[in-house]
C-alpha cells in the first residue's frame, strides 16, 4: 500500500475544504481500502468522514425520509420504517455482500463502489477505468459478469450495488453539499469514452444523504440471481415497484441491476404497463422492450446469456407484484 495520510474531519464543510485538494473520503472502507491494499486506488490523503453528523434515517415533511450517507447498510435494511414503507430497499440491501460487510458499509459508500471487473483488479490487464486510455481487456477476454445496456467500445463493466437497483426503483434523490440534489437515476454515469468517470461528483464533492419520496400503496420486489446462494455480486437483479388501482396499473417502475454501468431503469417498459392490467401477454412484451437495447459482442460474448435471463426476471418479479 502506497504511503497516505490521515486528517479525520469534524464537520461538513471541513472535510469538502480537506478533500479539494484530491483526497479521498474515508467511511467504511470496505471498497476503498481493499482496493489501495491492491494498488489500484493510490490518494496521497484520506479524509475520515466517519465523525460527521450524517447517520441517521429522518422522517420528511410529506411522508418521506432522509438516509444519512453515513447509516451502514445493516441499519437500513432493519429500520422499521424502511421494512414497512419501502420493503424493496431492504430487500435489496440484504440481498448484498455480507452480514460483516453490511454492518461496516455505509449508504453513501454503497453508491460510490467501484465495479467489481475482474482486469479493473489486475494491474497487468489493460483498463481504461483504472488507467485512463489505457483499453480495455474485458471486451475480448473472459466478460460473462459484464454489461450489455449502455456498454461501449471503452468499458463494458457493471455497477456492483444491490441497493442503488431499489433505490432507481423507488424514485430516490441524492443529496450533495454545497449543491443541487441529483436523482439517483442520473447519479452514475455510462462509460462512454471515459470510464474512469463514473459519477457526476466533481472532485472533492461529497454525498450528504439519500432521500426517499412518501411511500406509495402497492406492491413491490428484489429478485437477484447470481452465482452463489450469498456474497456474491448480481448477474442480473430486477426491482420492481408496482400500484394497482381497480385492476389497472396506475405506477410502474422496474430497475435492472448487473447489466449495466448504473442502475437501469426500464422507462418504455414501464410506459408500456401504466393503466394496462399487466397481462401475461404484456409483461413478456414489456420484458422484451426493456432488453431491447441490449448489446454483446459479436465474437467472445460469454455475457449472451443475460438479456433472456433479465427478461425471465423482470417477467417474474411483475407477475409477483401485480395481485
Ligand atoms: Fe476496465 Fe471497464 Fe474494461 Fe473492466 S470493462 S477492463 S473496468 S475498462
Amino acid at each position: 500500500m502506497n504511503p497516505f495520510s490521515y486528517v479525520p474531519a469534524t464537520d461538513t464543510s471541513s472535510a469538502v475544504a480537506l478533500a479539494a485538494g484530491g483526497a479521498k473520503y474515508l467511511a467504511g472502507g470496505t471498497n476503498l481500502v481493499d482496493l489501495m491494499r491492491q494498488g489500484i486506488e493510490t490518494p496521497r490523503e484520506l479524509v475520515d468522514i466517519t465523525r460527521l453528523p450524517l447517520a441517521d434515517i429522518e422522517e420528511q415533511p410529506g411522508g418521506g425520509l432522509r438516509i444519512g450517507a453515513l447509516v451502514r447498510n445493516t441499519r437500513v435494511a432493519t429500520d422499521e420504517r424502511i421494512r414497512d414503507r419501502y420493503p424493496v430497499l431492504a430487500q435489496a440491501i440484504l440481498n448484498g455482500a455480507s452480514p460483516q460487510l453490511r454492518n461496516r458499509a455505509t449508504v453513501g459508500g454503497n453508491l460510490m463502489q467501484r465495479t467489481r471487473c475482474g482486469y479493473f483488479y489486475d494491474r497487468h490487464s489493460a483498463c481504461g477505468k483504472r488507467d485512463p486510455g489505457a483499453g480495455c481487456a474485458a471486451l475480448d477476454g473472459f466478460n460473462r459478469t459484464h454489461a450489455i445496456l449502455g456498454t461501449s467500445e471503452s468499458c463494458v463493466s457493471v455497477h456492483p450495488s444491490d441497493m442503488c437497483v431499489a433505490l432507481a426503483a423507488l424514485d430516490a434523490v441524492v443529496n450533495i453539499a454545497g449543491r443541487d440534489p441529483v436523482p439517483l437515476v442520473d447519479f452514475h454515469r455510462l462509460p462512454g469514452d471515459t470510464p474512469h468517470v463514473e459519477t457526476m461528483l466533481a472532485p472533492g464533492e461529497l454525498v450528504t444523504s439519500i432521500d426517499l419520496p412518501p411511500a406509495q400503496p402497492g406492491r413491490s420486489v428484489y429478485l437477484k440471481v447470481r452465482d452463489r446462494a450469498s456474497y456474491a455480486f448480481a448477474l442480473v437483479s430486477v426491482a420492481a415497484v408496482v400500484r394497482m388501482e381497480a385492476g389497472r396499473a396506475t405506477r410502474v417502475r422496474i430497475a435492472l441491476g448487473g447489466v449495466a454501468a448504473k442502475p437501469w431503469r426500464a422507462y418504455e417498459a414501464e410506459e408500456l404497463l401504466t393503466g394496462t392490467s399487466l397481462d401475461d401477454e404484456l409483461i413478456h412484451q414489456a420484458a422484451g422492450q426493456a432488453l431491447a437495447g441490449s448489446r454483446q459482442r459479436a465474437h467472445n460474448a460469454h455475457n449472451a446469456f443475460k438479456a433472456e435471463l433479465a427478461r425471465r426476471l423482470i417477467r417474474r418479479a411483475l407477475q409477483g407484484v401485480r395481485s
